[in-house]
């Protein structure tokens, strides 16, 4: 007697995608409670089973729904907002400032169902996502039908759902014992990346997914940048010194993994941990190429992501798939590399294991859930077919298909999309709330980018304090008159509080509207009493200018923002776009002096360039009202006077007018 099911599916070219490639035309899959019950003839399964419903194929490929193996499906609303740049002035500069400001938990959702209906049109049924309230993206994939791993953003810094590493590794806990044991969600916990956390972070997110059983979600060695950063902070690459943090103790999805070694791919397959390869987005970010036949040689566990949609700018599984195959073979000199089996295999089956799904999903095999697509590969494109070698038609998906090719789309054996119709997302409406958005972030943006002060703000840590100060500046034939001075003044007139003295290396950059004022990147070292250097910090400050008239020779109230310098003049440069720049280098030493009861800093600087040997006397002193500003004006005159110097109008911030 016939067994029961479902759904029956008839006059389809069946590839499983099992370890043995089988393949079946004329083939049919049957599906009960949303389980696959069998794969194979459709005349056979149709003698075994008899379903509630049977739909016919019409011919067309049926396969296993593609694996998005890394994403941040919210940023669709993000996509195309800021191409063409460095990865950490795109993501330091551009994303993390965006996100900070907008999102929330409803532009989560919007921007996950935004990507669900574009995953869901191009094959996609299983995707692995890491971003803040993430909560919000299960729930948006969920309802959309999508499975999903979704992996709980962690950062050392404060992020849009939380203001400190606690408050979020607290949300992680809480979001992974709500959803453990969803049906098509997973739960897990994403430390962003080694160098946007600490070894404490590294090893609690470890901690926390192995207490609930569930993956750890994170970026590793993506640039050849965070390798070298990792050897010089750490002593040596990514990979040791995560698992030094005993981060492998939990089941780990690792993305990028461009810059590894052979040592390090066996420490991942050892580990279990699989890898994302996101071909477009390392491409995209100049981070390099991944050593893809090197991972399936090796037999780590490798699937393909697309990245964000920031970062790619699609979630087009089949762009990734054709990708990872050429690339393989371009950068290996070897056409044999990656064949386009191998690339479907990592888009399907592989990719399952790669984020720890590959008991229930990746391939149509009898006991694994019904997440499967129909492709049409009679369009003009795809035409003709070959059927002598069993490859061919591997080979016709991944160089000649299109992700518009899929036709219908099944996840948990539930359709999300029939005959190119979404059936659980509505399309136009997320058009115009997406717009929107779009709408809201530009203008924030336009408004940021004409203030170097709001740039310097909107990354992160700056604009400490504003302070004012009167100061005056002075040329000096050598040191030694003020030196000599200083030493005599020393015994009456005034009290030296504080003596250091720095090499310094500024650059600073002009913009061709003066009225933003001038910033400066400065490094110092400082020095001891035999010129060693015991010391370095790095530190911007905005300039702006004269808020009034200089006061005789005296500057009266200048604005001064500072903030720690965490990233090179190199990203300076290229996030703060100046029209130019001058770097000068100086020996200086600093002098903090009291006189007629108040504080002054005295400053004699010798260049080492540009002008090498030129030397300059600087008198400053903070100040905070107009009056005070007056009273120090009258006092720091007398004290040039007394150090044996004459002031100079002439000579301006960063020694300009030279
Ligand atoms: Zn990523």
């Amino acid at each position: 007697m016939a067994t029961p099911c479902d759904l029956l599916l008839t006059n389809a070219l069946v590839l499983t995608m099992d370890e043995r490639f089988s393949s079946h035309a004329n083939g049919g899959v049957a599906i009960g409670d949303g389980e696959i019950l069998a794969v194979g003839s459709a005349t056979d399964l149709a003698r075994e089973y008899s379903p509630n419903e049977t739909v016919d194929c019409g011919g067309r490929v049926l396969m296993p729904g593609l694996i998005n193996a890394h994403t941040h499906a919210p940023m669709t609303l993000l996509r195309g907002l800021a191409d063409d740049l460095r990865l950490d002035v795109w993501l330091m500069g551009y994303m993390m400032p965006v996100e900070r400001e907008f999102v929330r938990p409803d532009f989560v959702t919007l921007g996950t169902t935004v990507a669900c209906a574009e995953m869901i049109r191009s094959g996609t049924t299983c995707f692995s996502d890491m971003y803040y309230f993430e909560e919000s993206v299960a729930e948006a994939a969920a309802s959309a039908g999508l499975r999903a791993v979704c992996a709980q953003t962690i950062l050392k810094f404060p992020s849009p759902d939380a203001r400190s590493f606690e408050d979020s590794l607290a949300r992680a806990r809480d979001f992974i014992e709500r959803w453990k044991g969803h049906s098509l969600i997973v739960p897990a916990v994403a430390p962003h990346a080694p160098y946007t956390c600490t070894e404490e972070i590294l090893r609690a997110c470890a901690d926390l997914a192995n207490e609930f059983g569930v993956p750890l979600h994170i970026h590793l060695a993506e640039t050849a940048l965070e390798v070298e950063q990792s050897r010089r902070d750490h002593g040596m690459p990514v990979i040791p010194w995560v698992k030094k943090q005993r981060l492998f103790d939990a089941r780990v999805i690792a993305a990028h993994c461009v810059h590894v070694d052979e040592g390090e791919l066996r420490t991942l397959r050892d580990a279990g941990a699989g890898i994302a390869h996101n071909p477009t987005s390392n491409l995209k970010l100049g981070s390099g190429v991944a050593p893809v036949a090197k991972m399936l040689e090796i037999g780590v566990n490798a699937g393909i992501g697309t990245d964000g949609p920031a970062s790619n700018n699609d979630l087009d599984m089949f762009e990734e798939m054709r990708l990872a195959a050429l690339l393989a073979k371009g950068v290996g000199g070897d056409p044999t590399a990656l064949p386009a089996r191998d690339a479907l295999t990592m888009a399907t089956r592989l990719g399952a294991r790669a984020i720890h799904l590959g008991e229930i999903t990746g391939s149509l095999e009898p006991g694994k859930r019904a997440d499967l697509i129909t492709l049409d590969l009679d369009a003009t494109h795809n035409i003709p077919r070959f059927t002598r070698d069993a490859n061919s038609v591997y080979s016709q998906i991944v160089y000649a298909a299109k992700s518009t090719d899929v036709v219908d789309v099944m996840c948990d054996g539930r359709w999300l999309m029939r005959g190119r119709a979404l059936l659980t997302i509505d399309e136009a409406k997320i058009h115009a709330e997406a717009s929107d958005v779009a709408r809201k972030i530009d203008a924030f943006l336009t408004t940021r980018e004409q203030s170097v002060l709001q740039k310097l703000i909107a990354i992160g840590g700056a604009a400490e304090q504003e302070s004012f100060e009167v100061q005056v500046k002075a040329r000096l034939a050598s040191p030694d008159g003020v030196l000599a001075a200083l030493h005599k003044l020393e015994k009456n007139e005034i009290t030296i509080i504080r003596a250091v003295h720095y090499h310094q290396f500024d650059t600073y950059f002009f913009f061709a509207d003066r009225s933003q004022g001038l910033l400066r990147y400065r490094e110092d070292e400082f020095l001891d009493e035999r010129n060693n250097v015991v010391n370095a910090r790095a530190r911007l400050t905005l300039t702006g200018p004269s808020r009034e008239a200089a006061f005789g020779s005296v500057l009266l109230f200048r604005s001064r923002f500072f903030a720690p310098a965490a990233h090179s003049p190199r990203f300076y440069r290229e996030y703060f776009k100046p029209a130019r720049e001058r770097e000068v280098e100086k020996d200086r030493r600093r002098w903090l002096v009291a006189f007629r009861g108040a504080q002054f800093y005295v400053h004699v600087d010798q260049l080492a360039h540009p002008h090498k040997g030129a030397c300059f006397l600087e008198v400053k002193s903070r100040t905070w009202s107009r009056r005070d500003a007056e009273d120090k004006s009258a006092i720091i005159n007398e004290l040039l006077t007394l150090l044996g110097a004459r002031p100079d109008e002439a000579i301006d911030e960063g020694y300009v007018e030279l």
